[in-house]
């Protein structure tokens, strides 16, 4: 066993004595949730390998804080922080996201809509540079760019090596009622209202179709009647839209999702009934990561998070429907807490929506040679949305830095990672992971 100082002496050393200025990746003990890209580089990279930095270090009941190193899964942590009736403020839906991981890569749930990303609840981060310096970076420190760049940049910064973060006080269960609503103007009246009103704990929704919105609203509460759980033979997202209400206990209802949200493995009764209690989305993606070479891209399903600004949703569904038209989608309202750093002042200039809705193409099939990816690029470009970075992008570098704040990046960049070896934002994720560029 080591100590928290020695990991990351180790890993700063590793840094230090490197001779090459070759691009490195981390090495995780957790499946990376990354869509499979059959061409990524990043499979032949050098690694840095940070899988022994998997360890809560503290969790302090009277502060509700904690302090956990970025290897910790978020099903471990809940775990954890659960025993002492607390979570984490946002829990993304799927077991073995890290800590590290969902700062880095921007993650969401249905507590969005208050609190913001994961990143939006962290006090403190531990930074390793290129360099193999180790930098403390708080929001009101010499670091405080740093802080606020290392959220969505995917590990283009440096290596998070500790992250301290709030937790919010819980019940051991949650109660869900579903509202049905049968047009989109009622169903974001409806989101709206909870929104200014912060009346539920959680808000998440699944859009079944352009005729049925299906609004989850959530609390914890102390005792349930019975209680669901959706890990094996029953699929969380069908089950709201015959629902009025449901009770899972509380660790259940975070991970509801995890045999995908949307897309759900295995697909089958039977499927399900043989291999459902062991097939999660850590075994798909592992699986996919190991197959990589040989998974033909065109049957590798769409998998993306768009963040449509409210004011603009009607807009936006009027083309999806005549240009992509699939359903169902997982929509997560979220309410950025402040302007981020990393996004461009001309981004921030052009929407002043205080309330986004994260909406999650999973599982569309590609046909008829149309490059969805590309086609909502470009739509979100023009209505100034933007989406997360897991998947294939085709921006051009231009069109990238229109969204994301290059003068922010250039600044953090020259000081943690001068000679480039974790690759630019823009690089990583919409040229390596095509397969071009360094
Ligand atoms: C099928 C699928 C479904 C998803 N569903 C959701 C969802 O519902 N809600 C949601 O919020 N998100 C979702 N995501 C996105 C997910 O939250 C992000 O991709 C997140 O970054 C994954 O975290 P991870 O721990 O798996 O990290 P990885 O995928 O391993 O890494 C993500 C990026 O962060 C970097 N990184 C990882 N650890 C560190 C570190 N310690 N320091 C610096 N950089 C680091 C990596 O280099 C990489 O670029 C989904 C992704 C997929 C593929």
């Amino acid at each position: 066993m080591f100590t928290h100082r020695q990991k990351v002496d180790r890993i700063a050393q590793q840094l230090k004595d490197r001779k090459s200025n070759k691009p490195v990746s981390l090495k995780k003990k957790a499946v990376a949730h990354q869509v499979p890209k059959p061409g990524d580089k990043r499979y032949s990279d050098e690694k840095i390998d940070i899988s022994d930095l998997d360890k809560i270090i503290l969790i302090d009941r009277e502060k509700k804080i904690c302090i956990a190193e970025p290897g910790v899964t978020f099903v471990d942590l809940a775990k954890a922080t659960l025993r002492y009736n607390l979570v984490p403020t946002v829990v993304p839906e799927l077991k073995t996201i890290t800590i590290g991981g969902a700062v880095a890569g921007c993650s969401i749930e249905s507590m969005s809509y208050k609190y913001g990303g994961f990143h939006d609840s962290c006090l403190e981060y531990e930074v390793i540079t290129a360099q193999g310096e180790v930098l403390i970076c708080t929001p009101d420190n010499e670091h405080k760019l740093v802080f606020q760049m290392v959220h969505g940049t995917f590990g283009t910064l440096g290596i998070i090596s500790r992250l301290k973060f709030k937790l919010i006080p819980a019940k051991p269960f949650v109660k869900v009622v579903y509202e049905k609503y049968f047009n989109l103007e009622d169903y974001q009246a409806a989101i709206w209202k909870h929104y200014q009103d912060k009346d539920v704990d959680f808000m998440d929704s699944i859009i079944h179709s352009p005729r049925l919105y299906v609004l989850s609203l959530a609390n914890f509460v102390e005792e349930a009647p019975y209680t669901h759980r959706y890990d094996w033979m029953r699929i969380y997202y069908l089950s709201t839209k015959t629902r009025k209400r449901d009770y899972l206990k509380t660790a259940d209802y975070f991970f509801r999702y995890d045999k995908g949200v949307t897309n759900v493995n295995p697909k089958s009764f039977l499927g399900r009934l043989f291999f459902g209690k062991f097939v999660n989305s850590s075994l798909v993606l592992r699986a996919a990561e190991k197959f990589h070479k040989i998974i033909p891209s065109s049957q590798i399903p769409v998998t993306l998070d768009i963040f449509i600004p409210f004011s603009k949703a009607s807009d936006f569904m009027d083309w999806y429907m005549q240009e992509v038209n699939f359903f169902p989608l997982w929509c997560v309202p979220y309410h950025p807490v402040r302007k981020y750093e990393w996004l461009s002042n001309d981004f921030w200039r052009k929407t002043k929506d205080q309330l986004f809705l994260d909406l999650a193409i999973y599982g569309l099939k590609k046909s008829g040679g149309k490059n969805y990816y590309k086609i909502l690029e470009d739509k979100l470009l023009e209505i100034r949305a933007l989406k997360t970075l897991i998947s294939t992008n085709y921006y051009t570098e231009p069109d990238f830095w229109k969204i994301w704040n290059k003068k922010n990046y250039d600044l953090v960049k020259r000081k943690t990672d001068p000679q480039n070896i974790f690759r630019d934002l823009y690089t990583k994720t919409c040229k390596t992971s095509q397969g071009l560029g360094s």
